[in-house]
This record gives structure tokens, C-alpha cells and sequence, in this order.
């Protein structure tokens, strides 16, 4: 994989506080592990850049 100056293309993050979930499914605000169904998905600021 390339390197993406520019950030990850999708971000997840829990509904519940905004907080950003890690691949581990951990929140960085809270440090809680929210089930799938309270974390979205939403483009992440490399989004743009993926270009195919
Ligand atoms: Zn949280």
C-alpha cells in the first residue's frame, strides 16, 4: 500500500461521542468498544485522494 499523506480515506466513529474508533474497535475518547452498530463510517481526509 501506498502511503496517504492527505489521512486514511474512511474514518470510523462512535455515535455515541464522536470519538474516533481505532481498528481495534476502541475509541480514543472514551475507550469504549462500541458494538458495530454504534459506529459509522464516514470519508476520512485522504478520501479525495483515492482516485480510480
Ligand atoms: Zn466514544
Amino acid at each position: 500500500m501506498l502511503g496517504r499523506p492527505q489521512g486514511p480515506p474512511v474514518v470510523f466513529e462512535h455515535e455515541g461521542c464522536g470519538g474516533r474508533i481505532h481498528r481495534h474497535l476502541g475509541c480514543e475518547a472514551c475507550a469504549a468498544a462500541p458494538a458495530p452498530a454504534q459506529v459509522k463510517a464516514r470519508q476520512g481526509p485522504g478520501a479525495r485522494a483515492v482516485q480510480t
